[in-house]
C-alpha cells in the first residue's frame, strides 16, 4: 500500500540522513573533556566522566539514568624493585619526567602497576621467559631451566597478561616482571618513538589487570549491588595474581635482562633489544620486589541511555563501551565514548526530526572495563532473565581508534549485516572509497570471550554481538602516552576515524532496531560449525584418539543446522513488507520469525557452562584456558582433547571427550529447533 511505501521511505530516509550526522569537531570536544584528567576506576574523575556522558545524552533528548556496583578494585601504593646482583641497579617505575611529554601532566597520573598484584615482599634470581606462554614455559623446561623459586621476567605480547603471570605462578615462580619490548611496541626502535612518532618510548610502561576472571571476583553471576552476598577470598584466589607482579619499561628492563647467564634465548626470544648477551637465567640478576596494593571495594559506575521502541519496546537492541581508562586513554577507551557520543547525537536529531526506532536502543558506558569487564558483566547479571528474554544484538566498542585500518568481529548471523554497512561509511583515509573497498571484507573475526566488553553478553547469556574499531593494538596502549595530543599528532589527527567508527556503529543499531525481520543470517553461522567439526577431527587424529571416539554427532547435528538456515533464508517467509497484505496476524508471525532469529544464539548455551569454567556458557565460542584475550571454537571439547594428552590417553579422559562432542552435538540440535521454530 503507498502507506506503508510512504512509511519504509521515510524510515530509509532517516537511516540516509544519520551517515552525515556525526562530526569530526564534535568528537573531538568530547575527547578532550573526557580525557583532560586521569580517570582510574573508582575515582572522583571517572564519576565526573560518567556525569558529562549522562548530560550529554540527555541533551541529546535520550532518558538516561547511573546504574552503580560496589566491586573489588585496586591500586598500588607502595613498589619497589632493586637488583642486588651481579651489580646494583635501581629501576625508575616512572613513565617519564614532565618536560617530555606536550601534554601537561596531572599529579593524578596513577603509579605503574597490575591491577590485584599480590602485596608481597620477595628475592629471587630471574628468568627470562619470552611471551610467558603455556608454549613458553614448556621451552624452558625441555631447556632445562628452573622456574621454580625465581623470578620471571616476561614480554608483552601475544596473550593476556594475566595469564602470563598466572603461568609463572603456577611453575613454581615467586614474582613476574613484565616489559614492553620494542619489538612489539616500538616498530624495532627505527621510527624513534613520542613525543616524535607514535611507539611507545623507553620509560612507556603498559599498566593492566592481572585478574584472569570476568566481573567483579566477590559476586560470581551475581550483581555486585548494596548489601549482595560476597563470597570469601577462598572462592576467587585462583582468578587473582598468587605473586607480587610488576610492569616494567625497556628502559628499566635491560640492566636485569643483561645480566642473564646460563643457557642462550632461543633465536626467537630475542626481542628487539640491543643486549650484550640474549641468555635465559637463572641469575645472576637477582631482584628484590616489594609490593604494597590496595586491593579493596569502591563503587563503579555505568551510564545507560534509553531510546524506547514504538513497536517492540521490549526488544533490546545494544550500543556499549566502557569510559574507565588507565591514565587519558585517548585511545582505550575514550574514542569509543567519543564515537558512542556522536551516535547519541546523531540519533538525537533523528528523534527530533519525528523518528522513533521499531525496537528499544541502549546506549550503555561502561565503568571498570579494564579490572576484568566489571561494569559489563554486573550489569549483564543485573538484568540477566531480561537480556536472555529481550536482548536482539549487542555492539561493542572500546578504543574507537588504534593503528590500522578496520577490524570487526562478529557473532556469525551478523557477517551480512557488517558487510553491508561497510559498505555505506566512507573510509576516512582513502577518499571516494568506503571501508568495505579498503577492508578486506571476508575478514570478519570471531569473538572469544575476554578483553572487551561483549564478554557477559554473547557468553554469559547468548545475545549476539560485535566488537569493532578503526585498527587493532597500537604501542602507547595503557601508557600515559595513551593521551589527547597522542591522538591530535598519531591516532587521529582530523578525527575522521572517530567519525567513520560513529557511523557504522550508528547504521550497525539502525538496521537491526527498525528492521522489519532482523537482518540475521545463519547460514554463515552453519558454515563455520561445518568448519569447526573438520577441527575437532583434526584435533582427534592429531592427539591419538582411539577410533571409538566419534565426532559423527557434531557433523549430524551440522547437516541439520544447515538444512534449517537453508530452508529459512532461502525462502523467507513473506514476512516483510506490507503487513495489511498479509492477512490478519501477520504483525504475530512477524514477532514470532524474529523470535526465533534472535533465541537461535541463546540456545547455544548451556546452563552448567564449560567445564571448570561455568560462567563461560557459550559452547561454540570461548576464550583458551591460558589466554584470555583468545578465540577458540567449541572451547570444551579443545579442553578436553588437551586434558587427555596430558592424561596419557586414558580412555576416562577420552570419555570426557566424547561427552564435550555430545554436549556441543546436542546444543546445535536445540539452536537447529528454535530456528525452525518447530517442535
Ligand atoms: N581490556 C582489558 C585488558 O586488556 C581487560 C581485559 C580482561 O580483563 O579481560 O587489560
Ligand atoms: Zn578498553
Ligand atoms: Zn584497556
Amino acid at each position: 500500500s503507498t502507506d506503508h511505501m510512504q512509511k519504509l521511505e521515510k524510515v530509509k530516509g532517516f537511516h540516509d540522513s544519520f551517515i552525515g550526522l556525526p562530526s569530526n569537531d564534535s568528537a573531538a570536544a568530547h575527547l578532550r573533556e573526557l580525557v583532560k584528567e586521569p580517570h582510574i576506576s573508582g575515582s572522583p574523575e571517572d564519576l565526573a566522566a560518567a556525569h558529562y556522558v549522562m548530560q550529554k545524552f540527555r541533551e541529546y533528548g535520550i532518558k538516561t539514568h547511573m546504574t552503580s556496583y560496589d566491586v573489588l578494585l585496586s591500586y598500588p601504593l607502595k613498589r619497589e624493585l632493586h637488583m642486588l646482583a651481579p651489580v646494583e641497579f635501581s629501576p625508575l617505575l616512572r613513565e617519564s619526567v614532565k618536560e617530555e611529554v606536550p601534554q601537561s601532566r596531572s599529579p593524578k597520573e596513577v603509579d605503574t602497576f597490575l591491577a590485584y598484584s599480590k602485596s608481597g615482599d620477595v628475592t629471587g634470581d630471574v628468568v627470562y621467559a619470552n611471551y610467558g606462554r603455556t608454549e613458553d614455559f614448556d621451552e624452558l623446561a625441555l631447556l632445562g631451566v628452573n622456574v621454580s623459586g625465581a623470578i620471571v621476567i616476561a614480554r608483552y605480547g601475544e596473550i593476556f597478561r594475566g595469564d602470563k603471570v598466572k603461568n609463572s605462578a603456577d611453575r613454581g615462580a615467586i614474582g613476574c616482571l613484565i616489559y614492553s619490548d620494542p619489538e612489539e611496541y616500538a616498530a624495532n626502535m627505527t621510527e624513534g618513538a613520542y613525543p616524535n612518532a607514535e611507539w611507545l618510548p623507553p620509560a612507556g610502561v603498559q599498566r593492566g589487570s592481572a585478574y584472569t576472571g570476568v566481573g567483579d571476583p566477590l559476586t560470581p553471576t551475581w550483581p555486585s549491588t548494596a548489601g549482595a552476598e560476597r563470597v570469601p577470598p577462598s572462592a576467587y584466589a585462583h582468578q587473582l595474581p598468587a605473586i607480587p607482579c610488576l610492569p616494567l619499561s625497556w628502559q628499566d628492563a635491560v640492566p636485569i635482562l643483561e645480566n642473564l647467564g646460563g643457557a642462550p634465548r632461543p633465536p626467537t626470544w630475542h626481542g628487539a633489544l640491543n643486549l650484550s648477551s640474549f641468555a635465559l637465567g637463572r641469575g645472576p640478576a637477582r631482584v628484590h620486589l616489594k609490593l604494597e596494593m590496595n586491593n579493596s571495594v569502591a563503587t563503579i559506575h555505568n551510564v545507560v541511555g534509553v531510546i524506547e521502541g514504538a513497536a517492540e519496546p521490549d526488544r533490546y537492541v545494544m550500543l556499549g563501551n566502557h569510559r574507565d581508562a588507565w591514565v587519558y586513554g585517548a585511545a582505550d577507551p575514550n574514542s569509543g565514548t567519543a564515537a558512542l557520543l556522536e551516535v547519541a547525537r546523531g540519533y538525537g536529531s533523528l528523534l527530533a526530526a519525528g523518528w522513533r526506532p521499531r525496537r528499544t536502543i541502549l546506549l550503555l558506558n561502561w565503568d571498570a572495563e579494564e579490572y576484568g569487564l566489571i561494569g559489563s558483566t554486573e550489569w549483564v547479571e543485573d538484568n540477566a532473565d531480561m537480556l536472555r528474554h529481550r536482548g536482539v544484538a549487542y555492539f561493542n566498542v572500546d578504543s574507537a581508534v588504534m593503528r590500522g585500518g578496520f577490524f570487526a568481529a562478529a557473532s556469525p548471523q551478523l557477517d551480512d549485516l557488517v558487510r553491508d554497512v561497510t559498505k555505506v561509511v566512507p573510509e576516512p583515509d582513502h577518499p571516494g572509497k568506503t571501508i568495505f573497498d579498503v577492508w578486506n571484507g571476508t575478514e570478519i573475526q570471531r569473538l572469544g570471550g575476554g578483553g572487551t566488553d561483549f564478554a557477559a553478553m554473547l557468553q554469559h547469556v547468548g545475545v549476539a554481538a560485535t566488537d569493532s574499531g578503526m585498527g587493532q593494538d597500537y604501542a602507547v596502549y595503557h601508557s600515559v602516552y595513551d593521551n589527547y595530543d597522542w591522538m591530535t599528532r598519531f591516532g587521529d589527527p582530523g578525527f575522521h576515524k572517530h567519525v567513520a567508527c560513529a557511523q557504522f556503529w550508528g547504521l550497525l543499531g539502525l538496521n537491526v532496531a527498525d528492521a522489519d525481520v532482523l537482518p540475521f543470517d545463519f547460514r554463515s553461522y552453519a558454515s563455520e560449525l561445518e568448519k569447526y567439526g573438520g577441527q575437532v577431527d583434526e584435533a582427534l587424529s592429531e592427539n591419538g584418539a582411539p577410533p571409538s571416539v566419534s565426532s559423527a554427532p557434531i557433523y549430524n547435528a551440522v547437516a541439520l543446522f544447515q538444512r534449517t538456515a537453508d530452508s529459512v533464508h532461502s525462502t523467507p517467509e513473506a514476512l516483510s513488507g506490507d503487513l495489511s497484505r498479509l492477512g490478519p496476524g501477520a504483525g504475530q508471525r512477524q514477532r514470532v520469525l524474529n523470535d526465533r532469529l534472535m533465541l537461535t544464539e541463546r540456545a547455544f548455551l548451556e546452563g552448567e557452562g564449560l567445564r571448570g569454567r561455568p560462567w563461560y556458557k557459550h559452547l561454540v565460542y570461548g576464550p583458551p584456558r591460558d589466554n584470555n584475550y583468545g578465540t577458540l571454537a567449541f572451547p570444551g571439547i579443545q579442553d578436553a582433547v588437551a586434558d587427555a594428552k596430558k592424561a596419557g590417553g586414558t580412555d576416562e579422559s577420552w570419555a570426557v571427550v566424547q561427552h564435550e562432542i555430545y554436549r556441543v552435538a546436542r546444543a546445535i540440535v536445540r539452536a537447529s529447533k528454535v530456528l525452525q521454530g518447530s517442535l
